[in-house]
């Protein structure tokens, strides 16, 4: 499956997955707040039955007389409702009247409370009555005030308990009125209750996220993996043609009689081959050696070095192996130590695939700077005045077959293997490189061993 298809794919069911939880978690919600409304429902029912029953002193006459009084008042003395339907201010004021001697009158909150408590439930709440329907009665003649119809519960009270419903017939008025009850922490119990649902969608999640991520990363790690070690394979034939082809070219040429005459041109032919035949060699063993420290860690065999003469010998062999190329080497040396301890066989690499650099990756006249210091580490610097390493190449230079600057890699040669093998020489020292680069302006490569006191130190210069 490609890549890209396998990532839009997760990508789908993670969200997938994200909406089953959500629907999951509103769905235990429902159930939650129907078990609460359920439970504090019955405990409610309960405590107004029993305040119903009169022990705890319900005023239900007193409220009845009352209820009779003013709509006797109403009907009759006051002569406001002379018997036709009721406008709407009168409407608002009659209801007024009566949800104030409902409110003054009959108040279960406090011994609803004590019950709560009593039961063991949170006693927070807020109470409401809603009159559903109200009449004045004038003997057989019926004068409806108010009538509501629709059932919904009343604006401020939209998600309370449906307490109960009570309807009382006098002499002069019919009223049926619902008492609502809305529990203050309602929404936190519930939520409290569901905190073992919520921590295990939020694991589920977590980890599904944490995989899916990890699975991401991995697929673009192996994707520049692959992309690396094609443009290595392409680099690697690159380069063993070029010497491959100058020796067929070359051998070709030994089976000419009129050649063979010429012995000095033999002799350039046979040189020419023998140095292609090295150049094929150390290609080979470089790509050899890479395979190895897939095994293993690379194995070092440290020795005490005279680093002055080591670097001063290095330079003088990388000039004569560069002449005509008309460089410029200059070096600067702070050394508190002679001696320090190496593996002198890679480290010698380790300068010459710096030094070749500075030269390869230079399209002026290669100035190159040297600076060596020696106190409690070992400090290399080399510092060139070539092309320059952009900032997005740069964290992985030291990347095994990384090449920067795609596409012109036909130009200038190489394998992408010099920076991964200094790096790893350097960290095999316990050390670190670090670059430092400007593009168009040169780059400085530092290179940091700790020294440690068991080594030979030798005298002061
Ligand atoms: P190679 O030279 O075989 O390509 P390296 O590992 O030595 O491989 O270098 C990796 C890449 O880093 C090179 O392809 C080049 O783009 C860049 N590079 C290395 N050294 C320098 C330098 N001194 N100046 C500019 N670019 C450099």
């Amino acid at each position: 499956m490609k890549p890209r298809l396998s990532i839009i794919l997760s990508a789908v069911a993670l969200i997938v997955l994200l909406i089953v939880q959500y629907y999951n978690i509103s769905v235990t919600f429902q159930t939650k707040r129907e078990q609460f409304d359920n439970r504090y429902g019955a405990i409610v029912k309960q405590a107004l039955y029993d305040y119903a029953s009169g022990a705890a002193g319900y005023q239900s006459d007193s409220l009845f007389i009352l209820f009779d009084s003013i709509s006797e008042e109403l009907v009759f003395q006051s002569g406001q409702v002379p018997g036709g339907p009721v406008n709407g201010t009168l409407q608002q004021q009659i209801l007024a009247s009566y949800n104030r001697i409902l409110l003054d009158h009959t108040s279960p909150d406090g011994y609803l409370r004590d019950y709560l408590v009593r039961a063991g439930a949170d006693p927070d709440f807020r109470s409401g009555y809603y009159i559903r329907e109200l009449s004045l009665l004038d003997f057989d003649h019926v004068i409806p005030v108010y009538h509501d119809t629709t059932g919904l519960q009343p604006a401020g009270l939209r998600n309370a308990l449906h307490a109960n419903t009570y309807a009382f017939e006098g002499n002069y008025f019919r009223i049926r009125y619902d008492y609502y009850i809305d529990f203050t922490h309602k929404t936190q119990i519930i939520y409290r209750d569901m905190v073992i649902t919520f921590i295990l969608a939020a694991v589920t999640i977590l980890i599904v996220l944490f995989v899916f991520f990890m699975t991401v990363r991995n697929m673009l790690i192996q994707k520049r993996l692959s992309d690396m070690k094609t443009d290595f394979i392409n680099n690697m034939t690159h380069e063993l043609k070029t010497p491959l082809s100058t020796i067929a070219v070359a051998s070709s040429t030994l089976g000419d009689e009129n050649l063979l005459k010429d012995k000095k041109k033999v002799l350039q032919i046979s040189e020419m081959i023998k140095k292609q035949n090295k150049h094929l060699t150390q290609l080979i063993d470089r790509i050899l050696e890479i395979s190895i420290w897939e095994k293993d860690q690379v194995k070092l065999k440290k020795q005490s070095v005279h680093i002055y003469e080591f670097i001063e010998d290095r330079i003088q062999l990388f000039r004569m192996e560069n002449t005509g190329k008309n460089l410029q080497i200059n070096t600067a040396y702070k050394l508190d130590k002679d001696f320090v301890a190496l593996d002198e066989i890679h480290m010698t690499t380790v300068l010459n695939n710096l030094l070749s650099n500075a030269v390869k990756y230079c399209n002026e006249k290669p100035e190159i700077r040297i600076e060596v210091s020696v106190n409690l580490k070992l400090k290399i610097r080399i510092r060139d005045n070539g092309i320059g390493i952009r900032k997005e190449d740069q964290r992985q230079i030291f990347d095994k077959f990384y090449r920067a600057g795609k596409g012109d890699f036909k130009t200038v040669k190489g394998l992408g293997l010099g920076l991964y093998y200094v790096k790893q020489i350097v960290t095999a020292h316990q050390g670190e490189i670090f670059l430092h680069s400007l593009p168009g302006k040169g780059s400085t490569f530092t290179i940091e061993i700790p020294l440690n006191d068991e080594h030979p130190a030798g005298r002061r210069r």
